[in-house]
Parts: C-alpha cells; structure tokens; sequence
C-alpha cells in the first residue's frame, strides 16, 4: 500500500481523554509513514520527559524571540502563562523524511495548522464520555496538584464545546474501539 505523506494529522482533546494513548498506537503501526511533532513549550519538563523527545523545552524568553522571528506556525498560550507552539522548522523536518507529521495540540492550534494547510490537514477531536469520566481519569494520573486539575477541567469543557470545528470525532468512552476506529481513518486519509 502506498501512501501520501504529505500530510499533516491533528489530534485535539481535552487532557485525559486518552489521547496520547491513541497517537502513540499510531506512531506504533510501523507500516504506517507517521512522525510525531515535537512542540516547543515554557513549561517545566515533568517526571520522564526529555528534551528533543517529549518537547523542546524553552525558557520564556527563547519562546518569545522565536516568536518574534517568525519561527511557529502556530503558538498558544494553553494555561495561564505557559506557551506550547508548533516550529515550522518541525513540519519541514518530518516531510524532509517523508513521513506525515502527527500532531498533539490543542483545539485552537489545531484549527490553526487546519487553516494554514487546509488541504493536507485532517483535524480528529477525541472525546471523553463526559467530564466526570474525565475528571477521574485525571485524578487517578495523579500528577496533578488541584488547582492544576481544576484549571485543567474548566480548559476542557472550553474545549469540548469547539469540538464541532474537528473534521473528526472520536469517542473515547471503549479504548480499543476508539483505536481501531482511529487508525481507519488515519489509513483512509493518508491513502487519498
Ligand atoms: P501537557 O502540558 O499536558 O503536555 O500539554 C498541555 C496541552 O498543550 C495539551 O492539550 C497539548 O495538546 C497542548 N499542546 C502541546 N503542544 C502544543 C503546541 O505545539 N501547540 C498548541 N497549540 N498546543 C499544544
């Protein structure tokens, strides 16, 4: 099967919905050509994560003169003082490769990178089955102070009211389900 890499994947949700979960089946699908972007972000790595692997982490300073210079094709303020952005430096790297480039953002970069590359882009929301749902997913990650965990769920709900913008909905109420459900249509897209 051949495929066309020229192509960017954009998944949205609100964190905990099991997303990571789904892009990381992905990025396991070895015949599948998928690169993860790696995201410039201000915040602090947290317990495993590594630079160049996870993130690039910047100070808010760097985050800044990149932005001035020009250098994201999308950026965000996600939570309240802390920037996550997309290099355009990233995308050009994974094409050079031929792969296409899967994405974790939020909702507004996602319709962001929608609105640059309309074409190549197709935008997939994964849904929890409800906030509550949600909210004990979160708690049962435990890497959350409270108030990180609140500003977290009120971010959701913000999110979950955008998802109608998505190309996609994916309902993450049964994992496995919403894998495979995933992975057709990422194989769908990338074969058109
Ligand atoms: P976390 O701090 O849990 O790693 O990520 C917090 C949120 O930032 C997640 O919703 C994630 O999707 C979003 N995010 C990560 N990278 C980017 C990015 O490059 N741009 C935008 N707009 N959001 C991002």
């Amino acid at each position: 099967m051949s495929f066309n890499t020229n192509k960017l994947i954009v998944f949205s949700a609100p964190s905990g919905s099991g997303k990571t979960t789904i892009v990381r089946h992905l990025l396991e699908q070895t015949d599948l050509p998928l690169a993860f972007s790696i995201s410039a972000t201000t915040r602090a790595s947290r317990g495993a994560e590594k630079e160049g692997v996870d993130y690039y982490f910047l100070s808010p300073e760097a985050f800044r003169s990149k932005i001035e210079m020009g250098e994201f094709l999308e950026y965000e303020e996600v939570y309240p003082g802390l920037f996550y952005g997309t290099l355009a430096s990233e995308v050009k790297r994974l094409w050079n490769e031929n792969k296409a480039v899967l994405f974790d953002i939020d909702v507004m970069g996602g319709i962001s990178i929608k609105n640059s590359f309309p074409t190549e882009t197709l935008t997939v929301f994964v849904q929890p089955p409800s906030i509550s749902a949600l909210e004990e997913r979160l708690r049962s990650r435990n890497t959350d102070t409270e108030e990180t965990l609140q500003i977290r769920l009120s971010k959701a709900q913000q999110e979950l009211n955008q998802a109608q913008a998505f190309d996609e909905i994916v309902i993450n109420d049964d994992l496995s389900t919403a894998l495979s459900e995933t992975e057709k249509l990422v194989r769908s897209f990338l074969s058109k």
